[in-house]
């Protein structure tokens, strides 16, 4: 198996598997903009789109330090979920139960935004809005999810998240210890990589530039820094996720959490039919804690992902983290143990990323005083559709449109900073360890809440 993204140069699977990649030139003079943007994934990609889609006079350029789609966005699982990390019942006790039935709906139409937005602009991505399969494998996660489902109740989420008995979960996939699951039609799957790709292509078709290799290393109001270059522009939007720390003036706003993935090869038919031949682009996953996610790829691989690989010291992101061979070997473990008609097949890749994680788990547009500079992000791991609506909300407010959208009011949340070291290092490791602890006693039948709570207090999750 090849591990290091060196080898082939590239990241994920997601970017190899569409070798040879055009490579854009470099910014290589000062310019003018009226919108520059940091960051080529779909947090800057979608801004620019809807952008030029509200004005179309606007002179956009976004910078990328290395290829558009090297972040998350060229690496992730490809859910096109609903999922908002922050549970709709918290949005509820803190902005109202009619925003957080809004801010879900807005989730849910947004998944349909991005299949018609592929759609017409002819992207090639494997959009399959086939669902979401989340398993029910012990009886703590047969009343988490009960809960869940009620508090979506409670609310009116219109992500009309249904419970499955064991039979008709087993129609869809015939995993391990499966008592149940709940189902979600609401989530697509598409090769990541193609999506952020083609954005950029039917971008550039529209008169946006994209400079590639073209880290920016300073910003202020009104300017910014390529190398040498000065770029001067109106508004600029910082959409670097998990790598915004590296800015010194952000360096505690966003936690860079890794994500790590595994790929097999394409299943054979005897595999498919073993494992109960789920449909083509389902996304699976389980309840437990420490979140896992799968999808039946549209070539019938299983591309297979979880957290749970350290938090690294002073959020430092760097190529070395994107892959981490204990968090490989223990994924490769839990798929077999959820799929075990697959033990002996291959694994073809492994790799992963950072992601974004605020300090209280919310996303955010956040403006600066005089209105120039824009932060976008903070999807702890969930920001395939939710960087859409972030974008559309972002370029809303940029252009001075009227935005009452539920999103707008929630992104707009004060900000917090995480701790300083070694704070935050002791806080999300042992975070994590716990959280493993947590679901290895429900496995065993032990339901372990008031240990819950304190693995939520040490990731910043109440
Ligand atoms: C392994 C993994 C699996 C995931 N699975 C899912 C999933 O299935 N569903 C889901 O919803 N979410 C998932 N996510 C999260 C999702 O991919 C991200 O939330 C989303 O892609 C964030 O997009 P972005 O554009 O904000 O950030 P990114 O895609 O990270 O883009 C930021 C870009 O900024 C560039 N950059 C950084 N610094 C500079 C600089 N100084 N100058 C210029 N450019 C710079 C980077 O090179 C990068 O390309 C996953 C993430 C990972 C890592």
């Amino acid at each position: 198996m090849t591990d290091q993204w060196q080898v082939c140069g590239l990241p994920s699977f997601w970017l190899s598997e569409m070798v040879p990649l055009e490579r854009r030139m470099p910014l290589r003079s000062s310019l003018e903009l009226d919108v520059a943007i940091v960051g080529g994934g779909y947090s800057g990609l979608w801004t620019a789109l809807y952008l030029s889609e509200l004005d179309p006079s606007l002179k956009i350029g976004i910078f990328e330090r290395e290829t558009v789609g090297y972040g998350a966005s060229g690496r992730n699982g490809g859910w096109v979920s609903s999922i908002f990390p922050v549970p709709m019942a918290k949005v509820s006790r803190q902005y109202g139960r009619m925003t957080a039935r809004n801010l879900a709906k807005e989730l849910v139409e947004t998944v349909d935004e991005i299949g018609s937005k592929v759609a017409d602009l002819g992207i090639d991505c494997a959009f399959t809005k086939a669902g979401k399969l989340s398993l029910i494998r012990n009886p703590a996660q047969a009343s988490r999810s009960i809960a869940e489902v009620e508090e979506d109740d409670e609310i009116g989420n219109p992500t009309s998240t249904t419970i499955l008995d064991k039979k008709e979960t087993e129609s869809y996939l015939l995993a391990t210890y499966t008592t149940g699951a709940t189902f979600s039609g609401a989530c697509a799957s598409v090769q990541p990589a193609r999506l952020v790709r083609g954005l950029a292509t039917a971008l550039e078709r529209r008169g946006v530039t994209i400079f590639e290799d073209s880290e920016v290393t300073s910003i202020q109001s009104g300017s910014l820094r390529v190398g040498s270059y000065r770029v001067s522009a109106d508004k600029i939007v910082v959409a670097t996720e998990g790598y915004t720390g590296r800015f010194s003036q952000w360096r505690r706003q966003l936690l860079p959490l890794y994500s790590m993935m595994i790929a097999t090869d394409p299943l054979t038919d005897a595999q498919y039919e073993q494992i109960g031949s789920p449909p083509l682009g389902l996304c699976f996953a389980d309840h437990r804690n420490l979140r896992i996610y799968g999808q039946v790829t549209s070539d019938r691989r299983i591309a297979f992902g979880g957290r749970g690989a350290p938090y690294h010291w002073g959020s430092i992101v760097r190529k070395a983290n994107d892959v981490h061979g204990p968090t490989r070997d223990v994924l490769q473990r839990e798929l077999i143990k959820l799929l075990p008609q697959l033990d002996g097949i291959r694994f073809v890749r492994h790799w992963g990323g950072p992601l974004g994680v605020s300090r209280d788990w919310f996303p955010r547009v956040v403006p600066n005083q005089d209105g120039k500079l824009w932060r976008i992000g903070g999807y702890a791991g969930d920001g395939v559709a939710l960087s859409n609506l972030v974008a559309r909300v972002t370029a809303r407010q940029i252009v001075g449109a009227s935005d009452k959208s539920a999103a707008s009011t929630v992104f707009a949340r004060q900000e917090r900073k995480w701790e300083p070291e070694p704070f935050r290092w002791l806080g999300i490791n042992l975070g994590l360890a716990v959280t493993r602890l947590v679901d290895e006693l429900e496995d065993r039948g032990i339901e372990a809440k008031r240990i819950d709570k304190i693995r939520r207090i040490l990731i910043g999750q109440e």
